[in-house]
Parts: C-alpha cells; sequence; structure tokens
C-alpha cells in the first residue's frame, strides 16, 4: 500500500488536528458524570455524522456508549475491523480551570488530551484520509467509544465483546506507550480475592487461651498466598491490603486481606483460583472465607495479534516513524 499520500495528508491537517483535540479537550468528560459524557458523546457524533451511521446505548448510570459504523470508499466484502475507545476521563469537572489545554514545545498539554482524545481524533482525521484520498478499504470498520472505561467497563463490556467477537481485528486508539509510541501486543489478566478470617475474641491478660486470633492466622494464610507468586510463568499475587483486630489487648476476632493477582496466560488462572478456594486454616478454630476470582482475562500475543504489530511496524518504517516495536504491559484497562 502507498503510504505517502497519507502521510502528506496528515501533515497538511496538523492544525486542524490540534483544533479538533482542542474542542474536545474542552468538553470535559469524567467518567462520574454522565450528562458531561454524554455532551462529549454527543460531540463526537455531531463530528463523525457526516461520514458514519451512529448509534448509541444506555450506559446506565453513566454515559451513552458510542458506536459507529464508517463510510469508506471500496467493496465491503472482507469482514470488520472495529477501533475502541473511551469518552471519559479521570480528570474531574473544572480540571480546565487549573490546568487548560495548551500547545508548547511540540507538545500538547490539557485534560485527556493523551487518554484518549487524541487518539479519537486520529482516528476521526485516518478515516477523512481514506476517504478524500479515495483508497478503497475492504473491511467494514466500526468505532466504539465506551462511557465507562475508566471504572473498569461495567456497562460497556458486553457491547465491547459482542462488537469484538465479531471483528476480525480491534485496534484501541489509545496512544503508544512513553516518547517512542510503543505498541502494546500482550497484557496481563487481573483479579481480586478476599480473604475473610473468623477467629475467637478474648481478653489477651484475663483469658488468653480461650481465644483464636484471627490476625495471627491471617499472618500465617498471607504468607502462604504470597507464596502463590510464579514469577517465571508470569504470576504474581499481592496481598495489598490487610485489616484487623480492635484493640492491642483482645484477641482478634476478625481479620482480611485483600489480594490482586495477575496472569500472563489464560490457562494458569484456575489452577490458581483452586489454590484460593482450598486455603484451611491453621488453627481449626478460625474458619476462613475466600472470595473472589479473575476479572479480566489476559490479552495474550497470539499469531493473530503478532501479525497486526509486524503490519503497524512495516507501514512505520515506510512512514519513517522510529521506535514502534511491541510492548508487553502488566497493567489493567481495556486500552492503557
Ligand atoms: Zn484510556
Amino acid at each position: 500500500m502507498e503510504v505517502d499520500p497519507l502521510l502528506s495528508y496528515a501533515r497538511a491537517r496538523q492544525p486542524e488536528m490540534v483544533a479538533q483535540i482542542r474542542q474536545f479537550v474542552e468538553c470535559e468528560s469524567p467518567t462520574d458524570d454522565a450528562s458531561a459524557v454524554n455532551r462529549f458523546v454527543e460531540l463526537v457524533s455531531d463530528t463523525v455524522t457526516p461520514f458514519a451511521k451512529v448509534k448509541t446505548f444506555p450506559g446506565g448510570k453513566f454515559g451513552r456508549h458510542l458506536v459507529c459504523e464508517v463510510q469508506l470508499p471500496g467493496r465491503k466484502n472482507s469482514g470488520q475491523v472495529m477501533a475502541l475507545g473511551h469518552a471519559d476521563t479521570v480528570w474531574p469537572a473544572g480540571t480546565l480551570r487549573t490546568m487548560p489545554f495548551r500547545q508548547a514545545d511540540g507538545r500538547l498539554w490539557g485534560p485527556g488530551v493523551l487518554d484518549m482524545k487524541a487518539g479519537i481524533a486520529f482516528f476521526i482525521f485516518a478515516v477523512r484520509a481514506l476517504r478524500e484520498l479515495e483508497i478503497p478499504v475492504a473491511s467494514k470498520v466500526l468505532l466504539q467509544l465506551n462511557s465507562d472505561e475508566e471504572v473498569g467497563s461495567p456497562s460497556s463490556r458486553a457491547l465491547t465483546e459482542k462488537n469484538a467477537a465479531r471483528s476480525q481485528a480491534v485496534l484501541v486508539l489509545e496512544p503508544g506507550t512513553g516518547l517512542e509510541g510503543k505498541l502494546k501486543t500482550a497484557r496481563k489478566g487481573v483479579g481480586d480475592f478476599t480473604i475473610r478470617v473468623h477467629g475467637k475474641a478474648s481478653h489477651a491478660g484475663v483469658d488468653f487461651q480461650a481465644g483464636a486470633s484471627a490476625v495471627l492466622e491471617l499472618a500465617r494464610q498471607i504468607e502462604r498466598i504470597a507464596g502463590f507468586t510464579q514469577l517465571k510463568h508470569g504470576i504474581t499475587v499481592n496481598p495489598g491490603v490487610v485489616a484487623g483486630g480492635t484493640r492491642s489487648n483482645v484477641v482478634a476476632a476478625e481479620a482480611s486481606a485483600e489480594v490482586d493477582i495477575r496472569v500472563g496466560r489464560l490457562k494458569d488462572a484456575p489452577a490458581l483460583e483452586q489454590k484460593f478456594r482450598e486455603l484451611k486454616p491453621y488453627d481449626p478454630r478460625c474458619t476462613i472465607e475466600v472470595s473472589g476470582g479473575l476479572n479480566r482475562p489476559p490479552m495474550e500475543r497470539s499469531a493473530g495479534i503478532a501479525r497486526l504489530c509486524r503490519m503497524a511496524q512495516k507501514l512505520a518504517r515506510e512512514l519513517q516513524i522510529k521506535g514502534y516495536n511491541s510492548y508487553i504491559a502488566s497493567e489493567g484497562g481495556a486500552g492503557k
């Protein structure tokens, strides 16, 4: 494919792109403010309406999710590709007052520039380039923007799963990582467990032996749980929060821990979850309650993902973009 006309198209429109990003950034859209997110979704919708069929879907207590099918030149005979992003940001309403949009030193600043309004603007200009340069595109192209990504996508997840399952490829519009613009081609799966220990309270002075310390039991369990980590298999287990007891002179009746788990391979999850469910108390007078599990499966670097990455690297070389290598991340979120 000839890339240069696209590059010159993009270069000539850089001021227009910056103006588009500015307009998006100045329409603040914190996740917890559904009407603000809806205003932003409406702005995107108005922007793409000249060249896309737009639908929105209710997001419950969050803003609406947007799905649009882009009208591109060429016969559509090669399945569907989805571009995925989110309309919400982590920045509270009013952040613009202290952190206004600005452009300096070859960079843009402002709430949500990076995560991820610039990505949405780039997609819109990519679509416009394909249309205006009349480059045929064989795949149907969808854009989906979720309104609740920053809080774990509770109301959009099903819609994403449905549209992704129908797509040959899903490209997340979040920017590449770091100044080298690295692409993410894998991500660990994430989950959490809560461990509750119930012991037996007693007075540490008067009645010490009558007590069964939930704090002591939990401390022993934490040692065991931490041992579930297997770094060479990409499995990590982090007991990150503990709580328990009431006073230092009381043998503790209750204690609990919150544990973060990450796996690089989906096939490792069941055995790890089983280990949690099989935890037995050291002190038979204590009982253990375990809840939780994996809530985000890993994105494993499949052959298809590797192929897409090589395609992106090849296009980047043709455009003389440096960096753009594959990169393995360990953080959660739809596209971070
Ligand atoms: Zn993001």
